[in-house]
């Protein structure tokens, strides 16, 4: 398999401080795995490309984009608040712009069959944002973006998003509920953030809620039930991850306990069901994951899978 990391030193840029969770070690300690290990030798390496106005435009309105990047303060400033426990600063939009670049990129690479696959490796993360407002650490729908991109410069009609971060993909479902050419599955913690749209009234969000201290094997038995005849219905010509490794039991945000071992399956069970219907295209997209050594294995494992290790 021919596997693209799509990455980006100045996702760095945005920094909410050395307290926040979510910071810029999250891709460099992702970074420093794939090399001790050798896998990063095995991959294809390209940089993002900064998204354009108009591929943002499909997701979000321009007003609210004007409104985030007015909100960014100048160099040296302090950091805006926009929620309890997001921070905007000088340099946030051209990382999410960064981000969301990486996705359409590789979009572009699946579709011109440069790449069996991709991993984008960027932040911040895209699947809270919801059209017009942003939470939860997200700014632009970078998966989102990538859809459009999908659908707008290749045809692309089916497509399924497959969301297994700790937390609801709840931006993901704000964009997509209507549009039932998009399959939507996600797992989460519940009750749990964003604590919204945990119940879909929509046939085509599929939502696979975990309890707290929920296992690996009870996981896979419940996205197995869950999301693979909804996938099988839908039968997708493209699959985009929400690829977020808080569910992992060493994460300090979720109180999920997967493994790396779950992740490998699960990104697995994706590939088959990419095979099958969509002629194996996937991009994968970084979303959360706080513990950074337990972050760095399992999107390495994640990344094992993809490349078809
Ligand atoms: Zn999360």
């Amino acid at each position: 398999m021919i596997t693209s990391y799509i990455s980006h030193s100045e996702c760095s840029f945005h920094d909410m401080g050395p307290w926040h969770p979510e910071s810029p070690h999250r891709i460099s300690s992702i970074n420093q795995q794939l090399e001790r290990s050798g896998l990063a030798q095995e991959l294809m390496h390209y940089s993002a490309r900064l998204v354009t106005d108009e591929q943002i435009y499909r997701v979000h309105p321009k007003a609210h984009v004007r409104s985030l990047e007015l909100s960014q303060p100048d160099e040296g400033s302090p950091l805006v608040q926009i929620d309890d426990d997001t921070l905007i600063g000088p340099k946030t939009m051209h990382a999410a712009a960064l981000a969301s670049g990486a996705v359409v990129r590789g979009v572009e690479q699946v579709l011109k069959n440069q790449a069996d696959n991709v991993f984008c490796a960027v932040r911040p993360p895209g699947h809270h944002a919801e059209r017009v407002e942003s939470l939860g650490f997200c700014f632009l729908n970078n998966v989102a973006i990538g859809v459009e991109h999908a659908r707008h410069n290749f045809g692309i009609k089916r497509v399924a998003i497959i969301d297994f971060d700790v937390h609801h993909g709840n931006g993901t479902v704000d964009i997509y509920k209507n549009d039932p050419d998009v399959l939507v599955c996600s797992s989460f913690q519940h009750p749990y953030f964003p604590w919204r749209y945990a119940d879909s009234e929509w046939d085509n969000i599929i939502n696979t809620p975990l309890d707290a201290g929920c296992d690996g094997l009870t996981f896979r038995r419940k996205v197995e039930q869950s999301w693979l005849p909804a996938l099988q219905m839908h039968r997708p010509e493209m699959i985009f991850i929400s690829a977020g490794f808080d569910a992992h039991k060493d994460d300090p945000m979720g109180e999920v306990n997967l493994t790396e071992d779950d992740f490998f399956w699960v990104t697995k069970m994706i590939m088959d069901v990419a095979k099958t219907y969509s002629n194996g295209r996937i991009v994968s997209v970084l979303e959360g994951g706080y513990s950074l050594t337990a972050l760095a294995h399992s999107a390495h494992r994640h990344i094992e899978a993809l490349k078809g290790l």
